[in-house]
């Protein structure tokens, strides 16, 4: 009898998790596992910020995906994934086709722009290890060009943040750290560089515990850095930002470098391959099923699944995706073997520990609120608990972050 083909797209967080637990629980008699990425290695996306900011070399952030996969059973294939062709159960690569009977869609999120003008152009994203390594080299070539300018020119030492949300946060809390570092390798008066981050909510990080944003807001005046709450970005230009506050006129930032971390959408092929989407994430059924399509699951940042208690989407999170993943393998193991009760995904909360820099953050975990050195303690033993979830020990060592206090 034929064997059943699994195929999972993307191999951050979701991906990884899913192929990880099938082939503990699947017999290579028993179906065919293929993965789709279109590198050849997983980033922790939930360590870009240090990656841009350069407070972090982008290889501790990555690792090939053939050391954590059993090739044995499952089969790599690195290219990127063009379309889905879900009433012919196959997907377009781009150099090739894969057919499949079950798939796992988990091509992770894209930055949201809102039809912005200018921001796909001028502004640099904390994305994937591309956009890091490019924002971080940026920034560099701004302070190595400034001496260089017989007319100095200040504005190439103006970095904008847009968006407050954790990613914003976590970069700020980097950026501060490595800004004392490049005024003294490039010679450069530190009264001289500007960080701004502007937000059009009324707070930073809306929605978190109020005591803890202001701990984070002060942390990060202290270290320089200038909130404009309230202000929307408008426009991105070569040149900077124009922002306004409510409905009034907008006005102009320069600004050298504009970063752009004001939220996600789901990924681009969702929406090309003709899926039901809401900000290219596909409301999946109980089981994270794409309704209609029982052999199609959609995870991580991708799909959205509704918390009933506030009756509003889970953010999408390395967490929910990494439990998405662990439901799904769950999942599809019961029904190559003819088991149709599924298992609904749950949610389970552990808490939220945002960055501000090496040794300081903010969190509640397990319902409890911290800040400063324990708080930073609690991100790296997250940060360890991913690795060693998806490669164990082994990766744990090769990748972790030990250096606690
Ligand atoms: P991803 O992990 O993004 O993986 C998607 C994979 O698909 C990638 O390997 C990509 O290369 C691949 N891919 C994409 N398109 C294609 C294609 N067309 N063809 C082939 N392959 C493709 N969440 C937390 O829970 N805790 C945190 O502390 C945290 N910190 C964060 C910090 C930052 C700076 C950022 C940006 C996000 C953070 N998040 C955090 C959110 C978290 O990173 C995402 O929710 C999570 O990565 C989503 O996982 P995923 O599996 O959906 O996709
Ligand atoms: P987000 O949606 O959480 O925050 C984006 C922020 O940008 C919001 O505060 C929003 O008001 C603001 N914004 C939107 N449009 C704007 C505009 N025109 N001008 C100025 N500000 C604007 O997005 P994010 O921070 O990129 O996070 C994405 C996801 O990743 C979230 O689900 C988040 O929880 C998760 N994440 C988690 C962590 C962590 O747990 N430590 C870290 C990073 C990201």
């Amino acid at each position: 009898m034929k064997k059943p083909k699994i195929v999972i797209l993307g191999a951050g967080y979701g991906g990884l998790m899913t192929t990880v637990r099938l082939q503990k629980q699947v017999g290579v008699n028993e179906a065919d596992i293929v993965l789709v990425n279109k590198n050849d290695y997983h980033y922790e996306t939930t360590w870009l910020h240090e990656a841009s900011a350069g407070t972090l070399h982008h290889d501790r952030v990555r690792y090939d995906i053939r050391d954590v996969i059993d090739r044995s059973k499952v089969d790599f294939i690195q290219d990127t994934v063009v379309e889905i062709k879900k009433d012919e159960k196959k997907v377009i690569l781009e150099n090739g086709e894969v057919d499949y009977d079950y798939l796992v869609i988990s091509l992770g999120g894209e930055p949201e722009t809102f039809g912005i003008q200018g921001l796909k152009e001028y502004a640099f994203g904390i994305t994937n290890v591309n956009s890091s390594r490019q924002l971080r080299e940026h920034i560099e070539y701004q302070f190595a060009t400034y001496n260089m300018e017989a007319e100095k020119n200040d504005t190439r030492l103006t970095i904008v943040v847009g968006g407050a949300g954790f990613t914003g946060i976590e970069f700020l809390g980097e950026l501060t750290n490595r800004i004392p570092e490049l005024c003294r390798e490039y010679d450069i008066d530190p009264h001289k560089v500007k960080i701004v981050c502007v937000e059009a909510a009324p707070t930073v990080l809306p929605g978190f515990d109020p005591e803890l944003v202001k701990y984070a807001v002060s942390q990060l005046e202290r270290k320089g850095v200038e909130f404009l709450i309230g202000t929307a970005i408008k426009e991105c230009t070569p040149e900077g930002i124009f922002v306004a506050k409510g409905d009034e006129e907008p006005y102009e930032i320069k600004a050298g470098t504009v970063v752009w971390a004001a939220g996600v959408r789901g990924n681009a092929i969702i929406e090309k391959s003709g899926f039901e989407a809401m900000r290219g994430r596909v409301k999946v059924t109980p089981e994270l099923r794409v309704p209609g399509y029982e052999d199609v699951f959609v995870i991580g940042d991708s799909s959205l699944v509704i918390n009933e208690e506030i009756n509003r989407p889970y953010p999408p999170t390395a967490q929910i995706s990494m439990q998405q993943g662990e439901n799904v393998a769950k999942n599809l193991a019961k029904l190559i073997r003819n088991n149709q009760d599924l298992e609904p995904f749950e949610f389970d909360n552990k808490g939220t520990v945002c960055s501000l820099g090496e040794n300081d953050a903010i969190g509640v975990v397990f319902g409890k609120k911290l800040t400063g050195a324990k708080a930073s303690f609690m991100k790296k033993v997250i940060d360890n608990r991913s690795l060693f979830m998806i490669g164990g020990t082994g990766l744990l060592l090769k990748k972790g972050k030990f250096k606690v206090f």
